[in-house]
């Protein structure tokens, strides 16, 4: 147990300042957060539109909060203590470099446990075992026509399918505390996303019925290590190429200075990166919507137009938001 607390704790970010205030130093780096409070609602957000139309319109009727969510899991690392290790998973726990990293970890979680000690899958993460976990969550509540439990659980899947989608979740080395890049795990996932994510593409396509999700989150969870190479090796190349000097910059946030990595470094890093960032945003917003369309059909397919009538949470977002003016928003985001 031990190593278990020791891991929580060395994972646990303080999302409330998102890669905000605190995007470079290895102590206050320990406080950011995945993907930024930015990156978790663009996701969510924009999963909403590669929907089919019958659940379409019930998502977008309650996009707000879908994406208020999408940091929930985050918020509740501070006071729940099982909660932090479902946001990443130390791959190179269990291999050697050279091998392959899945030869010794089963992706069924008893299969898991037989395999390893269950306070030793805990200590070294869970995130693509929980992401399984929780589309039946998501699925139960579809066959429940909860609406609140729907919502609940389509907004913080969206947030671990997330989390898995970021290479810096997948290893021990998540801020570069081993290899001297102390930092790192904000500026790819926060300041990089705050700088460029407007310019994203996000034409991504619709949301497929997955015949496996379990097998697709460990594709995802694949996919993120194998950039991780990169994504080390290139801040180390733009380190050497950049002055300290120039490297951090200060900028005003709110009413405190705060000293971030300057916009010169993260032009060059995130142009060596050549779209990673952006390509790992689309894969998670393709999943996010076709993880939460697989529940649905899974569940029957309950008629989502019950829930449009008299219904309070639709009758406030509609008050803010109308549907074409919602879609006239993403349409204005999306072409470039
Ligand atoms: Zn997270």
């Amino acid at each position: 147990m031990a190593n278990l607390l020791n891991t929580t704790l060395k994972h646990c970010y303080k999302p409330l300042f998102i890669g905000l205030i605190f995007l470079f130093s290895g102590a206050q780096q320990q406080q950011s957060a995945q993907w930024g409070f930015a990156g978790h609602q663009r996701i969510n957000e924009f999963a909403v539109y590669l929907l089919p139309l019958e659940l379409q319109h019930f998502f977008i009727t309650h996009q707000h909060e879908l994406i208020a969510q999408a940091v929930a899991p985050d918020q509740r690392r501070y006071i729940q203590e099982a909660e932090a290790c479902r946001h990443y998973i130390d791959l190179d726990f269990y291999y050697k470099r050279g091998e392959n990293p899945f030869w010794n970890l089963p992706q069924n979680w008893q299969a898991a446990k037989d395999c390893h000690a269950e306070d030793t899958l805990l200590a070294h993460g869970i995130v693509p075992w929980h992401v399984v976990n929780m589309k039946y969550r998501l699925q139960k509540a579809f066959e429940q026509k909860n609406l609140a439990l729907i919502l609940k659980n389509a907004a913080e899947i969206g947030h671990y399918i997330a989390d898995a989608h970021v290479p810096l979740h997948t290893t021990q080395n998540y801020n570069g505390q081993l290899t001297n890049q102390y930092g790192i795990h904000g500026l790819w996932e926060s300041r990089l996303v705050e700088l460029e994510a407007n310019n994203y593409n996000y034409w991504i396509g619709k949301a497929t019925y997955l015949k496996s999700v379990q097998q697709t989150i460990w594709q995802a969870v694949a996919a993120s290590h194998a950039a991780l190479d990169s994504v080390f090796l290139f801040e180390k190349l733009c380190s050497a190429q950049i002055k300290e000097a120039e490297k951090y910059s200060f900028e005003q946030r709110g009413s405190v200075m705060t000293k971030v990595y300057s916009q010169k470094f993260c032009q060059a890093y995130h142009s060596k990166l050549n779209g990673m960032v952006e390509r790992r945003m689309r894969a998670a917003i393709l999943m996010v919507s076709s993880v939460w369309y697989t529940a649905w059909v899974d569940a029957g397919q309950p008629d989502m137009r019950q829930f449009n009538e008299n219904d309070p949470l639709k009758i406030e977002a509609q008050e803010k938001d109308s549907l074409p003016v919602m879609l006239n928003r993403w349409k204005q985001r999306s072409c470039h």
